[in-house]
């Protein structure tokens, strides 16, 4: 399995508790640790700390997939799999894992003989779905894809139940089963399938998210126009450049505001007291910005992931505040809960410096202000 999008992957494991950084990761900057070396040091720790075993053996696996070891990570996931050793609280997101590993070390039979048995057992977990119909999708198994997306959905959901916007809202893993359906959505239109209800299902649910932290929307079935992710594929991110000047061309010259609201895409923000203060002000902003502030975390993440893997450049988060909101609103006419005063204040954020470009690096702190490094906060692929 050549070219996955195993790092892109956008779902997987939600931790709710981290254990605290490892003392090694707090040596001296300039000293960066090799792949290998930060896996054996993981695999060390979890000798130390056995109550976080899980979590640190996934950490040295991702290390030793990182340096291509893929055979090491292999025999990490199954010694998380073997009950003697110990309890695996998400077994099929562990299985997941190892069946993608066995793709990249070309084992390919055992990765197909393992997908198969993932499916007979049908779990549940939304995450390691959506972890394994990505695979098929980055390695053109386009129809295989479509699939399992759709197999996902069903599981996750569970067989019967109705897959409506409320649904999907509504479930505990709401967030895993949206990937779920949008790439479901994507491989779709590559396949020239029907829109069909699931679809529906999927451009409500975007367009609710979107319009919340951007102010406007690009449809999902614009996003993932079959010639677009084409040319997307062949041509990278220079695409949306194309694009973007070819907007700008267009663009009203008596708004200037809409064309620098262009060039800078910025994702509005609430930090947690912001955040609370929102839902205070607006009780309906929930239903846009999420019921607490961890999933607020993730739809900020969310949605400058998506923009970035379609292609978008020049992303910020913008640092949202309720007084400065409602004083934008007032200063420049209009409603500052409607989609197009938040577009416009999002774009004055980044023009007068208070957005911060996305993605920080990933040993740099995390956009959100936690204190911890990105790639261990909001930028762990694992966590949103
Ligand atoms: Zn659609
Ligand atoms: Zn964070």
């Amino acid at each position: 399995m050549a070219s996955k999008r195993r790092t892109d992957s956008k779902s997987g494991r939600r931790r709710t508790t981290r254990p605290a950084e490892p003392a090694f990761a707090r040596r001296p900057s300039g000293s960066v640790l090799t792949n290998p070396e930060a896996a054996q040091d993981y695999e060390k720790l979890a000798e130390q700390y056995p109550d976080e075993r899980e979590e640190l053996l996934l950490e040295a696996a991702d290390s030793w997939n990182d340096a291509g070891e893929h055979e090491q990570a292999i025999a990490l996931y199954e010694r998380l799999l073997t009950p003697e050793e110990g309890a695996c609280t998400e077994p099929d997101l562990v299985d997941a894992y190892r069946i993608t590993a066995l793709w990249d070390a070309g084992r390919d039979e055992e990765a197909t003989a393992g997908a198969a048995d993932f499916r007979r057992r049908h779990p549940r977990h939304a995450g390691a779905w959506t972890f394994l119909a990505e695979a098929f999708e980055a390695q053109h198994e386009t129809e295989t894809a479509a699939e399992w997306y759709t197999a996902g959905v069903t599981h996750a959901l569970g067989a019967g139940s109705a897959v409506t916007v409320d649904a999907v809202e509504a479930n505990v893993q709401s967030y895993d089963v949206e990937t779920l359906l949008t790439g479901r959505h994507r491989v779709r239109r590559l396949l020239g399938e029907p829109h069909d209800d699931w679809d529906d299902v999927a451009d409500a649910l975007h367009e609710r998210r979107a319009s919340a932290l951007l102010g406007r929307v690009r449809p999902l079935d614009e996003l993932h126009d079959p010639l677009r992710l084409k040319r997307l594929e062949e041509h990278g991110p220079d695409l949306l450049e194309q694009e973007l000047g070819a907007a700008l061309e267009h663009g009203s010259p008596e708004n200037p505001a809409a064309r620098a609201g262009l060039r800078a895409t910025c994702v509005l923000y609430w930090p947690r007291d912001e955040f609370a203060g929102l839902l205070e002000r607006w009780p309906e902003a929930t239903e846009a910005y999420g019921d607490d502030h961890a999933e607020h975390l993730r739809k900020v993440e969310r949605t400058l992931r998506e923009i970035s893997d379609d292609g978008g450049t020049q992303l910020a988060v913008g640092r949202a505040t309720v007084q400065d909101l409602e004083a934008y609103a007032t200063a420049h006419g209009g409603s500052p809960d409607a989609p197009g005063t938040r577009s416009a204040y999002a774009a004055e954020l980044a023009r007068t410096g208070r957005a911060e470009a996305w993605p920080p690096p990933r040993n740099g702190p995390c956009w959100c202000d936690s204190g911890r490094k990105y790639k261990k906060c909001c930028g762990n692929p694992a966590v949103a």
